[in-house]
């Protein structure tokens, strides 16, 4: 007895010495920063709508990418274009990439190394196209995205920028209904399918800013989401709309802020990346 109450005390004091030295030190046991990760320009906003809105209206999108620190791993949420978009001359018309992740990152004091998890909102090109680069990182995907990709003939797009994980060569968690990506609730992939069969997005629950929430493309653009827009490309309407009711629920329970990723607006009032939110 006196053995484990040694060990448990002998851990409560090892903690909160390390605890007190991340205090001293001033480092936060949670950040969230935003970058750029593509451009995408939409000359017709009519296919985010299936009632027939924001037809002919003209629009630029910019793929959010996002790195959660958190003391058990560093998390990257979406991945953006796939760095062979760099320099391509006749690729998709109104997609842009200036610098592939590995550069943005070590640019920015970050060694792609760092990164344990790769959570991709769904599978869409513009989404995982950068995951790739990190091939040590475990992957995380909505359950049936991944069952979707697992069906795809192995040269679909889609497939092949997640081919590393589909043969089976890289770690993949394919996540049914939520997941407490650390353990501690403060950093949760919340199921929102609709847009895709596995679509997720991410919430994340920082010390000091409380509850972010970051879309996926539950929503692509602010006014979409004032009207509760469905895409006429999303893959359930039904599942769209009880998603678009879970995200405005959890987000009025919590009081969170939302953060559209494809929209540059809320991307410009996220701090300059390297700089974190705590
Ligand atoms: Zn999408």
């Amino acid at each position: 007895m006196k053995r484990v109450m040694a060990l448990l005390f002998g851990g409560a004091i090892l903690s909160g010495i390390a605890a007190w030295t991340a205090m001293a030190q001033g480092e936060p046991k949670i950040t969230l920063q935003a970058f750029e990760c593509g451009r995408l320009k939409q000359n017709d906003l009519g296919r985010f709508s299936d009632t027939m809105r924001f037809k002919g209206e003209a629009r630029e999108f910019i793929a959010g990418c996002f790195l959660v620190r958190h003391p058990k791993g560093v998390l990257l949420w979406d991945t953006g274009f796939s760095a062979q978009l760099i320099g391509m001359k006749d690729g998709p018309p109104g997609l842009t990439l200036d610098k592939s992740l590995t550069d943005r990152l070590t640019q920015n004091g970050i060694q792609p190394g760092a990164i344990t998890h790769v959570g991709i909102s769904h599978y869409h090109a513009d989404h995982s196209g950068g995951a790739g680069e990190f091939p040590n990182a475990e992957l995380l995907i909505g359950e049936g995205d991944w069952a979707a990709l697992a069906a795809m003939k192995p040269d679909d797009r889609q497939a092949v920028q997640l081919a590393h994980w589909l043969s089976g060569k890289g770690k993949v968690r394919s996540v049914k209904g939520d997941l407490d990506v650390f353990g501690d609730g403060t950093v949760t992939m919340l199921a929102m399918p609709g847009h895709t069969p596995g679509h997720s997005a991410l919430l994340v629950r920082l010390p000091k800013n409380g509850a972010m929430l970051l879309t996926g493309d539950q929503y692509h653009f602010r006014e979409n989401r004032a009207v509760r827009g469905v895409p006429t490309f999303n893959t359930n309407r039904a599942d769209t709309l009880a998603s678009h009711d879970r995200f405005e629920e959890i987000a009025k329970n919590l009081k969170a802020r939302v953060i559209i990723q494809h929209d540059p607006r809320d991307m410009a009032e996220l701090p300059a990346f390297p700089a974190a939110l705590d």
